[in-house]
């Protein structure tokens, strides 16, 4: 990785106009006059100041990515397998995101009951975890899943760097030129060829004026969960007593709800997936009305989440008994687990209907088959019901099927070398809830990686790419491309 020690002079006002001059501002402007988010950003505050400072360049590649999670990685080794270069700035401490550092404790489907479909970095990451033995009944032991990241980016040649987060970039002529990141160091840029938006929440995009949605019509969004592990389970006595029921899920909720246990009662429980000696790690709870993009709403749902696993801790050992009555809630996860904020806008946008119809494009990218899976947005019982009729009958697939992912979603609209990975690709709110999950981050990823080092070894513009071209590449890297003519 070539390193400069040239600077760049960033002028905020000046660059923010350009910016959105350079992206078509006025669409984002009316999509984001209703965002909660816009404040938050500080765009439209009412009072501000501006503010100028030189700013080293400290890296030049031809790949950047923000974000490290699954779409992140996946992305950096597929565009690393290419032959660019590829810097990656992780703003938390590890790779894996919601997987590792928000402590998501199993992989969603890898297919559609016939076959594999998360095919290619996601499969053969699948073989790398279940070799080192950083699964449990498929759910994760983390640090062995955070490490086998380690060692995949490090074998792969990324230059990557962890505690540096994009907090803005620099855009000329309909095109992303630095983007600025934070690191302990300082504030410094990147400058790159082509630019990854793998952050989940799309922060570089939206630095970059793309337009974009968040939640259902009236803007709900999924709950947040603040995921957990715990101790001093009796795994035996509790097998004894449920013979047919391997997690302790929500059985005496209602009752405990009754009795006040609860500060707000939530019927929807994932549950806790069991370890040898007494440990568990777990996806319980819901944390309401957060919204991952706005620092205000994170930090009142950390002291929230935090607050309603001594809720839960009570539960199991007074209501569930049978082996939990000395459970010990060890810790809560360092970040919060968040489900949904943005979609980003691409060249095309992903429907229900596109998922209905099972659809097959000329473009695709991969094909995946998770359901629709919305968390209600509240926790009262017909929210709950309505998702369990969604997620268990009305969108539910049969076997052998799945729906197409178009290269589009991936392509940030009207800027020139900008492609976004992970779950905030350009869907629907419905499509987001499926396509949303670990498997399907790797198949966008890897896709946005490939297609960023296709475009940077050209005229780096991933709109024109050479679509079969990239079809054949992703099905050498082991895809899964049954309609791709090539
Ligand atoms: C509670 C919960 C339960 C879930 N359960 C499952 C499940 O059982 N199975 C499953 O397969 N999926 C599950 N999911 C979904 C899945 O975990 C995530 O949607 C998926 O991991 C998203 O991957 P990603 O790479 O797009 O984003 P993330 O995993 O969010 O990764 C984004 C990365 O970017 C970094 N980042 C963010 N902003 C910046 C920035 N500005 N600069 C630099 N870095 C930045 C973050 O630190 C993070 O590491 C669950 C999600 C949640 C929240």
């Amino acid at each position: 990785m070539k390193k400069q020690m040239t600077s760049l002079n960033i002028d905020r006002r000046a660059f923010i106009k350009s910016a959105m001059f350079a992206t078509g501002f006025a669409p984002m402007a009316r999509i984001l006059a209703d965002s909660p988010s816009n404040a938050a950003r500080g765009d439209s505050c009412a009072s501000g100041i501006a503010y100028s400072r030189t700013l080293p360049v400290k890296v030049e590649t031809d790949v950047f990515i923000a974000g490290g999670g699954s779409a992140g990685v996946a992305a950096a080794v597929a565009a690393r397998s290419a032959g660019a270069r590829v810097f990656l700035a992780e703003g938390f401490t590890c790779f894996g995101g919601m997987g590792t550092a928000a402590r998501v404790p199993v992989f969603m489907q890898w297919g559609d009951g016939t076959r594999d479909l998360a095919c290619g970095f996601g499969t053969r990451f699948r073989e790398r975890l279940q070799k080192a033995g950083a699964m449990n009944n498929g759910a994760f032991w983390f640090e062995d899943v955070k490490r086998e990241y380690d060692a995949v980016m490090v074998e792969s040649g990324t230059d990557f760097l962890f505690q540096t987060r994009v907090i803005d970039v620099v855009a000329e002529d309909g095109a992303v030129k630095y983007a600025i990141v934070a690191a302990p160091g300082g504030i410094w840029a990147v400058k790159a060829k082509v630019f990854i938006d793998a952050t989940g929440n799309g922060d570089l995009a939206v630095q970059a004026g793309v337009p974009f949605a968040k939640g259902d019509a009236t803007g709900h969004m999924m709950p947040a969960s603040l995921l957990s592990a715990w101790s001093g389970i009796d795994w035996e006595r509790w097998t004894k007593e449920h013979p047919k029921v391997s997690q302790p899920f929500g059985a005496e909720l209602a009752r405990a709800a009754a009795d006040g246990v609860f500060k707000e009662p939530d019927l929807h429980m994932t549950g806790l997936y069991r370890f040898p000696n007494g440990y568990a790690t777990a996806n319980i709870g819901h944390v309401f009305n957060l919204d991952g993009t706005d620092e205000r709403s994170l930090t009142k749902g950390y002291v929230r989440g935090r607050e309603s696993m001594k809720e839960y801790e009570r539960y199991f050992r007074e209501y569930l008994k049978c082996g939990l009555e000395n459970v010990r809630l060890v810790e809560t996860a360092a970040m919060m687990g968040v489900r949904e904020t943005r979609r980003i806008a691409g060249d095309y946008e992903m429907t229900l209907d596109d998922y209905m119809k099972r659809a097959v494009f000329p473009d695709e990218i991969g094909r995946y088959a998770y359901p629709i899976d919305i968390h209600p947005s509240s926790a009262d019982k017909a929210a709950y019901e309505k998702h369990r009729e969604e997620f268990d009958r009305l969108y539910k697939y049969k076997n052998g099927e799945s729906y197409g992912i178009p290269y589009r979603i991936l392509c940030a609209k009207d800027v020139k070398n900008l492609l976004v990975a992970g779950r905030c690709v350009s869907t629907d709110q419905k499509v987001q809830a499926s396509i949303r999950v670990m498997p399907a981050c790797y198949i966008t990823g890897q896709a946005a990686g490939m297609a960023a080092a296709m475009a940077a070894d050209g005229a780096c513009d991933i709109h024109a790419i050479d679509v079969k071209a990239l079809q054949k590449k992703l099905k050498d890297f082991g895809a899964y491309l049954p309609n791709a003519e090539v």
